[in-house]
This record gives structure tokens, sequence and C-alpha cells, in this order.
């Protein structure tokens, strides 16, 4: 662990960040929707918000506060983590974001809803506000390996199993001619078989 202190954009307050170093990897479970959970450790936010004013900031974006001398009650300068509420608040004032934020924004807003499914039941439906903001985010995703996977899991939590078979078989062809990462061999052949059983429940890739 790593600890470094960032200073609010809005009120100068300094904003505690603890940060796990890379090649510290203790395991955990990855889901469908490319969420990583790893007990213990909280993942590391890309926006957070101000404890002091509420300010949400990039937390990368603000000033790196040098020599921080750790308050007395380290607790109160805490980053306040963005809950669902937050992010929905966010989505409806798009045009007040950097576009290159836009797809996190979404891909965070999809898989803090996941989150019942993961705790609860994941047979739970989709809600319009939820498909709304999958079918924006297909839009956004490029096509690098991985953001093409991304899209197939979309389509497949979106029902749109004829449409994820095509982006599957074209990624199929791809790996078969050694255009992708092995890496990715296991979680295509499971998204192949679920989207053939048209099964769009959330799914566990690995547990470890
Ligand atoms: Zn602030």
């Amino acid at each position: 662990m790593n600890t470094i202190y960032k200073q609010c954009a809005h009120c100068g307050a300094p904003i505690k960040l603890t940060t796990v170093l890379p090649h510290h990897s203790p395991g955990g479970t990855l889901w469908s929707d490319g969420y990583l959970e790893i007990p213990g450790v909280p993942e590391p936010p890309v926006l957070g918000k101000c404890r002091a004013c509420g300010a949400i900031g990039c937390l990368a974006e603000l000033a790196t506060i040098e020599n921080a001398v750790p308050p007395a009650s380290e607790a109160e300068y805490n980053v306040v983590p963005l809950t669902l509420d937050d992010y929905a608040l966010l989505l409806d004032n798009l045009e007040e974001i950097a576009a290159p934020f836009h797809p996190y924004l979404r891909i965070r807003f999809w898989q803090l809803n996941n989150n019942r499914r993961r705790r609860e039941d994941d047979a739970i439906p989709l809600s319009d506000v939820e498909r709304a903001n999958l079918t924006e985010l297909l839009q956004l995703l490029g096509e690098e390996d991985a953001n093409r996977l991304l899209k197939v899991e979309i389509l497949r939590q979106l029902q749109e199993f004829e449409v994820a078979k095509k982006v599957l078989g074209a990624i199929s062809t791809d790996m078969a001619n050694g255009r992708l990462d092995d890496k990715y061999a296991p979680l295509i052949a499971r998204l192949q078989q679920s989207v053939a059983e048209g099964n769009a429940r959330l799914m566990v890739i690995y547990s470890c």
C-alpha cells in the first residue's frame, strides 16, 4: 500500500488516496462485466469525491501534495467513493463532463448496477435505464481486443444473441489467425457457450 495526498481543485482540501502496488496481486474474482473483485482491496477509483466540499474530480488529474504531513485524523481526508446515485447524476449531466470519461462512467454505472446481481440474484432483469446506458456504451467502445469482448458481453446481457454471435465469429477468426492474445481464449469459449445457450446472466469468469 502506498498513500498519497491530492489537492481538491475546488476547495484545496487534501484527498487521501491509497494505491495498491501493481505487483501485488492477491487473487480475486473476475466477472463477465469486467468487474474485478479483490477481497479487502478497494478498486483504485478514477473519479472520487472530496470529503470537505463534495466536489467530484478526476483523481489522477488533481495536483499531488508533495511531502504532505499526515493529518491528525487521517480518516477525515479519505477519498469518498462515488455511489450509484452519483454516477446516475453524472450521466444526466454528461454535457458538463469531458468526452474521454464517458465510457468509464457508463462502464461503472453498469458494474455498480450489477452488484445486486453479484450479491442477490443474477436473474434480475435489466432496467430501462440500464439498457439505455448499455446501448450508448456500445457506440463508445473502440476496436481494441478487450473492448470487442466487452461489446460481446453487452450484447449478451441485452439478449442480442444473434449480433453477439457475429461479433464473436469475427473475434474467433482473428484468434485463429494469431491476431488476438491467447489469454482471451478461455473468456471467448465461455462467451460462445453462453451466447449459444441464450444465457444473458452475469457470470464469474474466474475466481482464485
Ligand atoms: Zn473540496
